[in-house]
């Protein structure tokens, strides 16, 4: 119907306040006093709440961050999201074991960070020359649409494990 409020996918909402430069890649959305990048996640009246921008990159990118690890910018530029531009604070000795139990307690709260490393890995073989499964079909196994599959087949995201691999 003409005027209904369509739903916008968290990742595509993400990228559409991202202006990238040559080095970091600037939040064009809203900022916090500090300058940090902010967009709203969840849905209306159920658990939406505003997160930071960078740590919702990080979280597209590489996995969510455990809430009690900082996401830090290398660059100094607090409203960079640049992934490269970010790493994670903090060295407890049980960092990895936090990580493992956040994400399987937030994991699928950000619709982007459902995918980890290994399952782009591997989507990327699927996706390789003589690919026979289609792409909506390789979403729908891994919990993603296949727009999602289509980009990272193409390298417009998750180019990192990407040139990761073609490097190996
Ligand atoms: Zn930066």
């Amino acid at each position: 119907m003409l005027g209904r409020p369509r739903f916008v996918p968290l990742e595509q909402r993400f990228w559409s306040y991202v202006r990238k430069t040559d080095g970091c890649w600037l939040w064009t959305g809203s900022r916090d006093k500090k300058g940090y990048g902010r967009i709203h996640v969840g849905a209306k009246g159920i658990d939406r709440r505003p997160v930071l921008a960078h740590r919702l990159s990080w979280a597209l990118h590489f996995g969510e961050a455990p809430s009690n690890v900082g996401v830090l910018h290398r660059c100094d530029n607090p409203p960079c999201v640049r992934p490269d531009h970010l790493f994670l604070g903090g060295q407890g000795s049980n960092m990895q074991d936090c990580a493992e139990k956040d994400r399987i307690a937030h994991g699928e709260r950000v619709a982007g960070a459902r995918l980890r490393v290994a399952d782009v890995e591997d989507i990327l073989r699927i996706c390789g020359p003589g690919r026979t499964e289609s792409y909506r079909s390789i979403g729908a196994r891994h919990g993603v649409s296949e727009a999602t599959i289509r980009d990272i087949a193409s390298g417009r995201t998750w180019r990192r494990v990407r040139e990761g691999k073609s490097a190996a």
